[in-house]
């Protein structure tokens, strides 16, 4: 059991616990409707497995816990849709500090993240600015166990490469530090 399950179930209220439970036994994904996404405009499934990882942060404050970091998934959701125009958040999934993985478009929908890159590749956002924070080791340890469950499943392909948002495009995203860390993603 992970960290951020063993973490949860000392640290639980009634209101969350069995939410938390849910989530140590489903590979610890928030899903959309425990987190009170809207429904999407539109959906595109990707055609066949991703090949690559884009990994971003959402230079927003970081969230420490699921009832902070479920208000910001709302709220980025709602800026996606209404300001940018995108049919849904436009990251696959998105992580906390915690460790707690929330789902966004999810696996095998391209998502709206990386311009010109989205086809055949999964998004993945760090809630925080990580141009002077460090990722959490909890959420590092939760990326990567997403990425091994993805490669399990026939969703991500066994060679996946993994790229910064700055590798594609004009943009300080993901943030030095957590840049610097992408290399753990890769071991
Ligand atoms: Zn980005």
């Amino acid at each position: 059991m992970s960290f951020y399950c063993i973490s949860c179930l000392i640290h639980y209220d009634c209101l969350f616990f069995f939410m938390y439970l849910q989530n140590c036994f489903s590979g610890n994904i928030v899903s959309r409707q425990q987190w009170g996404a809207a429904a999407p405009k539109k959906k595109e499934t990707m055609k066949g497995s991703a090949q690559r990882v884009v990994i971003h942060h959402t230079a927003l404050p970081g969230c420490k816990d699921q009832r902070e970091c479920m208000k910001r998934l709302v709220s980025i959701q709602r800026n996606h849709m209404t300001e940018r125009g995108f049919d849904d958040i436009g990251y696959n999934f998105l992580v906390g500090g915690d460790g707690a993985v929330y789902e966004g478009r999810g696996w095998g929908v391209v998502g709206a993240h990386a311009k010109g890159n989205n086809h055949d590749s999964l998004g993945i956002a760090f809630m925080g600015n990580f141009k002077e924070d460090t990722p959490s080791p909890e959420a590092m340890s939760s990326v990567k166990r997403l990425l091994e469950s993805g490669v399990h499943r026939g969703l991500l392909r066994p060679q996946f490469s993994v790229f910064g948002h700055r590798d594609l495009g004009q943009t300080e995203c993901p943030g030095a530090k957590l840049y610097a860390a992408l290399p753990q993603l890769r071991e």
